[in-house]
């Protein structure tokens, strides 16, 4: 234990999240493990006798900024004293020795299936620094206390692992071979959550609609949509491969579920799809949007792109530019490959420099701007519910998301987080849309 005096207990706790929304609901319950434990959250690390940090391991600069954090962390405090370090997430899973020997100043390390002994790996910790990058038979959410959530939107991890092995990719090493969780215990949370305000759930997974735990994605969504009280429901992220009819079906049959799809293609050029052994092509990808579509006409889109990606010329890269015009994504993420030592990708002949990546990341990224920007535009006009989810800029101002995920800046007065109010979007800009709510508009009381 570092903090000053080894026989006191830590109080105080801070958990920094670094990666995926994963991560994110990962941080959530260690938090909830050490309020358990009687210790409260801090702010800022600088307040916390113990500091988490939740790391990614998707692309070098996630691994990078542990060690800058680290740095910070392990200097004295004014009083002397300095924090309890924890490495958790999949930096920690990956690199864990090589974090034992580059960072002593970390006192415990932990893996992202690890993480529900924290609180014993707290307790070693006084003695000497705690290892657990083991990946248990017993699942973690069996061992971890109950939610205490008070959003309006929470997250609920229903998938973890992946057998899929895209050859960029670090998340079978890291997170381990595909679970799924069983629909009982999942139903159970989610009405906890319900029970505690949650309007909105968002079924996580690295790739969900592999769900396999007793029902299949689209039955599960359907149990859920049953809970009263539960607004909306989400899923993400979906692997193509796996976007079967029945959750197709589910887009037009259940009104809870959002209509909104994060389908990561990764690339345009299905050459490029192969050698990242993505098991779609450009074609069957566009194929079971078309179905989506069918579906559910008003489904919004998005998507993840690499570039860059090994033997990736300036054509495959067009073919990169074309598929996000044609797709008319709502929104997408885009990033610059990242070498993930151990992994194919690694090794492979016609590695693309870095100046290269760079420009071909910069025009994807003001390709994308414009179709986002296009697509909020097409949204005015149109009347929707918005759940308000956190104070906004201006006074009088909440921001909450439309059903197509935008960023919706509502002002009514009387309203508060929590709220699902019907209002009419009525301007656009490149991240949100401007709205007016429509009891104002109509005159009405809210
Ligand atoms: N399972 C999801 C799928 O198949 O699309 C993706 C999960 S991954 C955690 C999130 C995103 O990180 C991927 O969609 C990909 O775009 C990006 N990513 C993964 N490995 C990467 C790498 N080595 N370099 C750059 N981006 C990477
Ligand atoms: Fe990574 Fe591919 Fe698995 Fe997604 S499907 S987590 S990109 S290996």
């Amino acid at each position: 234990m570092s903090t000053n005096d080894p026989t006191q207990t830590p109080k105080r706790f801070h958990v920094k999240s670094f990666g995926c929304q994963m991560n994110v609901y990962d941080s959530e319950r260690m938090g909830d493990l050490l309020s358990a434990e009687g210790m409260t959250a801090a702010d800022s690390p600088d307040d916390a006798d113990v500091v988490v940090l939740n790391t990614c391991h998707i692309r070098e600069k996630a691994a990078e900024k542990l060690y800058s954090d680290i740095g910070r962390l392990r200097q004295p405090r004014a009083d002397g004293s300095r924090p309890t370090i924890v490495a958790a997430g999949c930096v920690a899973q990956a690199e864990g020795a090589e974090i034992a020997v580059r960072a002593p100043a970390v006192d415990v390390i932990v893996g992202p299936l690890a993480y529900h002994r924290l609180p014993q790996l707290l307790e070693q910790a006084r003695q000497q620094r705690a290892i657990d990058i083991d990946m248990p038979p017993v699942p973690k959410f069996d061992a971890l206390p109950a939610r205490k959530v008070t959003q309006a939107s929470a997250f609920l991890t229903v998938q973890e692992g992946c057998d899929k092995f895209c050859t960029f990719c670090v998340v079978p090493y890291t997170r381990g071979p595909e679970t799924s969780r069983p629909a009982a215990d999942l139903l159970r949370e989610a009405e906890g959550l319900v029970a505690r305000g949650v309007k909105e759930i968002t079924l996580l997974g690295q790739n969900v609609n592999a769900y396999h735990g007793g029902l299949n994605l689209a039955g599960l969504i359907r149990e859920l949509a049953a809970i009263d009280g539960l607004a909306r429901i989400r899923y993400t992220t979906s692997h193509p491969r796996d976007m079967d009819d029945d959750l197709i079906r589910a887009h037009a049959e259940v009104d809870k579920l959002m209509p909104y799809l994060h389908l990561p293609v990764q690339a345009g050029s299905s050459r490029i799809l192969k050698a990242m052994n993505r098991a779609h092509t450009r074609e069957s990808y566009l194929a079971s949007l078309a179905q989506l579509r069918a579906a559910r006409p008003d489904i919004a889109l998005s998507g993840d792109f690499i570039v860059g990606f090994p033997g990736e010329t300036e054509a495959d890269f067009e073919e990169t530019l074309t598929i996000v015009r044609e797709v008319r994504y709502a929104a997408a993420f885009s990033f610059k490959y990242s070498v993930r030592p151990g992994t194919p990708a690694a090794t492979m002949a016609d590695q693309v420099p870095e100046d290269v990546k760079d420009e071909r990341l910069q025009r994807l990224q003001a390709v994308i701007a414009e179709e986002s920007l296009a697509f909020n535009r097409s949204t005015i006009g149109r009347r929707c519910t918005v759940l308000l989810e956190r104070p906004g800029r201006k006074p009088g101002q909440l921001i909450g998301k439309t059903p197509w995920l935008q960023s919706a800046i509502v002002s009514l007065p009387g309203a508060k987080i929590g709220d699902l109010v019907e209002v009419d979007i009525v301007g656009a800009m490149p991240n949100s849309v401007e709205t007016v709510p429509v009891s104002t508009r109509e005159g009405t009381a809210a």
